[in-house]
């Protein structure tokens, strides 16, 4: 069968192991259903902006076209650097936007994918967020009011320990067996006065298991620029990653907005 389409990043349940979805537009594809099969994923040479849909030479930020990059909420500096949330000054590009996703309760977390690290999310999107990060445990540790104080904590927190997965590492599934609850203990004296009434009592950790045949021993990273079409055997999927058999990985949140075909 043959599906054509735009790229978009892969949906999931949190089932176990994570059941992922491919959508080109029509159905969406249960990719789980794929593994150990021969797929074929052909990039058309066609890319529209995520946003606003013109044809575009380049994407910028996983999918957007250069004026929407510019110019919208979820693109600013701000998303990647949560510190710098400026809702509260007033000056977010979008208010509405701002009051959606910055101005909501926000968990400050710890999550072992590769390394333990401390990251931020909005709290009615955690699981989606591990999940997406290929997280194989995560616990909330903290939650606060909004996006900006949850970015500070971050900045605390990220001089003691890791804030960015090796993807490497997580996608050949090497980690070191952590207690985070542990972690926590050794984390709570390093948060100042102020924020420690947002501290959550501990809470079980979430465990995530993803669909995986065998663990590549090599990775090879593809983008779909310079290698158009990619074949071979479905052997895992993880976080945003499709892996085949020959060690290839591809990132399908990256080429958000790459039309495609996918035969399976
Ligand atoms: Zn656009």
């Amino acid at each position: 069968m043959e599906q054509i389409g735009y790229l978009t990043p892969l949906t999931h349940q949190p089932s176990s192991p994570v059941t992922y979805y491919l959508s080109l537009g029509e159905e969406s594809i249960t990719l789980n259903d794929m593994l150990g099969e021969t797929i074929q994923l052909t990039f058309l040479g066609e890319k529209s902006c995520c946003f606003c849909g013109r044809k575009i030479k380049k994407t910028y930020n996983n999918g957007y076209c250069y004026p929407c990059f510019t110019s919208l909420a979820q693109n600013d500096l701000c998303i990647v650097k949560p510190e710098l949330c400026h809702y509260h000054s007033g000056t977010c590009r979008d208010q509405a936007f701002g009051e959606k996703h910055c101005h909501q309760a926000h968990y400050v977390y710890l999550a072992l994918s590769s390394d333990v690290k401390v990251g931020i999310t909005r709290k009615e999107n955690a699981i989606r967020r591990w999940i997406n990060q290929g997280a194989i445990a995560a616990v909330p540790i903290m939650e606060v009011p909004y996006r900006k104080m949850a970015g500070d904590v971050e900045i605390l927190l990220a001089k003691h320990l890791k804030d960015k997965t090796n993807w490497r590492k997580m996608l050949k599934n090497e980690y070191t067996e952590t207690d985070l609850l542990q972690v926590k203990q050794r984390v709570i004296p390093l948060i100042p006065e102020e924020y420690r009434s947002y501290l959550l009592p501990d809470q079980s950790i979430q465990q995530f298991t993803y669909p995986s045949l065998q663990v590549p021993s090599k990775i090879i990273p593809l983008n779909l620029d310079k290698k158009p079409s990619i074949k071979g055997e479905l052997i895992g999927i993880k976080a945003q990653y499709l892996l085949f058999k020959n060690g290839e990985v591809v990132n399908i949140r990256k080429h958000t907005g790459y039309k495609v075909s996918f035969h399976y």
